[in-house]
């Protein structure tokens, strides 16, 4: 009807996030939740235990493990994966509530989870962020200097896991600059068709 915004709201869709390890998804997902308030951002349960600042119910819902199974049991949950010892997943009410409220909702989730979604909900589109090379991705995750060389190959073997999967994806993002991938999202989250498609 030519309102400003009419176009998303008038087909709410749900929007995957995934992307390897030190590709910047939060730092992005972050940036593009400044920029438009009326978006869903799901909240993910996981049996991890709470980083230094994470708040619960902001980042996660932090829960145990038999907590983390009766939800799977009762099939609340709309996805969910196991990644690097820890379980997590994607609370199905709040997304189907946003959705059904005319709200555009994103999930930040890894790649078995994207692939869930994608099964369960066709019509989700799903967004693969990129690094601008594999350089910059192995000198991003070194540079972190929070994990030993160990830990550090796990990770990069798990991007190039991850990587090689970009094809099953709607859409690969570049993230070379936060702001920059943030606004393609939300472009192609208001009716942007492939626009965003950066590679
Ligand atoms: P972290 O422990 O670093 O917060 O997250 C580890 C990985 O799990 C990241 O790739 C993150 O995107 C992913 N992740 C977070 N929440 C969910 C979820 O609900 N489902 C799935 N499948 N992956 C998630």
């Amino acid at each position: 009807d030519g309102e400003p915004g009419a176009g998303a709201l008038s087909r709410p869709r749900l929007t995957v996030v995934s992307g390897p390890s030190g590709v910047g998804k939060s730092s992005v997902v972050g940036r593009l939740r400044l920029l438009d308030p009326d978006i869903y951002f799901s909240v993910s349960v996981t049996t991890r235990s709470p980083r230094p600042g994470e708040v619960e119910g902001s980042h996660y819902h932090f829960v145990d493990g038999a907590e983390f199974d009766r939800m799977v049991e009762q099939g609340r949950l709309l996805e969910w994966a196991e990644f690097a010892g820890n379980r997590y997943g994607t609370p199905r009410e709040p997304v189907e509530r946003a959705l059904a409220e005319g709200r555009p909702a994103v999930l930040e989730i890894e790649l078995q989870g994207a692939r869930q979604v994608r099964a369960a909900m066709p019509e989700a589109r799903l967004v693969m962020l990129m690094p601008p090379s594999w350089d910059e991705l192995v000198g991003r995750l070194t540079g972190r200097g929070t994990e030993d060389e160990a830990a550090v190959r796990r990770r990069l073997a798990e991007a190039e896991r991850e990587l090689a999967a970009a094809g099953e994806f709607d859409v690969r993002l570049v993230n070379a600059d936060v702001g920059t991938a943030a606004q393609r999202l939300l472009d192609l989250m208001t009716g942007g068709e492939l626009s965003a498609t950066a590679i």
